[in-house]
């Protein structure tokens, strides 16, 4: 694999939290990859929500088949532009680990019992937690919690961050992953992390249409209104005249993908080429390079607030989503009130530190992990065995 000067080469990486000797065979990206793969955190993702409960149907995207989607889309641009395939592939599977069960909803209930337990929490945020699990939940290692990634990884894990939280990580790290959510100006992360964050959001946009006309709350008369998907279903249908229902969304949703990744591969190669980085610290100090072109922005964001208020504010969604708000935070006040019910392990993670970057934690902070780190499936036993309660019958 030929690197073009300003991705980020394994051996100038800034290196791991504790140093370890290189692997014989693999670079250091390629480790954290693999690492990745083999955690607990990752084997979860199979059973966790992206936008349909893990219950309601085998063939919707859970966040495991998502997270595939997405290194799959950031590898196969990252390989034309040059970018190092490695790091964008450990990026976008480990960028969901820190979810929780029942997609946003979760996180949202999760976030609401920290601040409503202590108004001076830190809160949940997801992409804090997919830190979080890699950088201390994790126990494989005999010398370190954690998995002990790259920087280079970690920075594209910590997508967003706020302020607050940024001086948490700051505090332990300084100058680290989260400098740049601090730092005057804003710097930006490598452009592998800027790939599986746009990569993420091409996944979504389309398998999320699949998805929604899969389960029927979307029709596909209904996609005529959004110009990204009907400008390529027409493109489908001129090819293929007699094509009709499943394999005409598929067709047009395939066309849709490949013009959004050549759009990003040229818009991108323009902006990297008008800022001219020599190299990955100095992609750092650019403004963000990882684009579409304007037009596509411009559609993309049309898509995504059609989906919005079609999908994910379709009633049926709401439904289930207050039904998984009411599960967590159920399971919240019910560990809260007797942290025994949960396991050993999580009981020794007590240590009555509030930080929401650190090993150690309060109790509310021990409880948000454990339930953060459950499958949808666990979570609604879970509430079974704590509240004799069933509120997803199918389970
Ligand atoms: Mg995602």
């Amino acid at each position: 694999m030929v690197l073009a000067p300003y991705a980020c080469h394994p051996e100038a990486s800034r290196g791991r939290r504790f140093p370890e000797p290189v692997a014989p065979t693999r670079s250091d990206f390629q480790r954290d990859r693999d690492r990745i793969v083999h955690s607990t955190a990752f084997r979860r993702l199979v059973y966790k929500t992206q936008v349909f409960l893990n219950h309601e149907g085998d063939l919707f995207r859970t966040r495991l088949t998502h997270s595939l989607e997405v290194a799959q889309l950031g590898r196969s641009i990252a390989r034309t532009l040059k970018l190092n395939e490695d790091l964008v592939e450990a990026i976008a599977l480990a960028h969901d680990l820190g979810h929780t069960p029942f997609g946003h909803a979760g996180q949202d209930a999760l976030n609401d019992c920290l601040r409503k337990h202590n108004p001076e929490s830190a809160g949940f945020e997801h992409n804090l937690q997919s830190l979080r699990v890699v950088d201390f939940l994790e126990e494989r290692y005999p010398e370190h919690d954690g998995l002990n990634l790259t920087f280079e990884t970690r920075e594209g894990i910590l997508k967003h961050c706020s302020a607050r939280n940024a001086r948490h990580i700051e505090a332990r790290e300084p100058g680290g992953v989260a400098h740049r959510f601090i730092a005057e100006p804003r710097g930006q992360p490598s452009l592998e992390a800027q790939l599986a964050n746009l990569a993420d959001e091409i996944a979504y946009n389309a398998h999320d249409i699949d998805d929604g006309v899969r389960s029927g709350l979307l029709r596909l008369e209904q996609l005529e209104e959004v110009e990204l998907f009907s400008q390529y279903c027409r493109e489908a249908q001129l090819a293929h005249p007699r094509l009709a229902g499943r394999r005409l969304l598929f067709e047009a949703i395939r066309r849709m993908l490949s013009a959004q990744v050549y759009n990003v591969i040229d818009a991108t190669w323009q902006a990297i080429r008008s800022a001219g980085p020599s190299d990955a610290d100095a992609v750092r100090q650019c403004p963000p390079l990882v684009c579409f072109a304007d037009e596509m922005t411009r559609q993309s964001a049309a898509l995504k607030r059609f989906l919005l208020a079609n999908l994910y504010r379709h009633p049926k969604v709401v439904q289930t989503t207050v039904a998984a708000q009411q599960v967590v935070r159920d399971l919240f006040e019910a560990y809260m009130s007797d942290p025994a019910q949960m396991p050993q392990a999580h009981l020794d993670r007590f240590d009555g530190a509030e930080s929401p970057y650190r090993p150690g934690a309060k109790p509310e902070r021990v409880v948000a992990d454990y339930i953060a780190g459950m499958t949808d499936r666990f979570a609604t036993r879970e509430h079974e065995r704590l509240k004799g309660q069933t509120v997803f019958a199918s389970v």
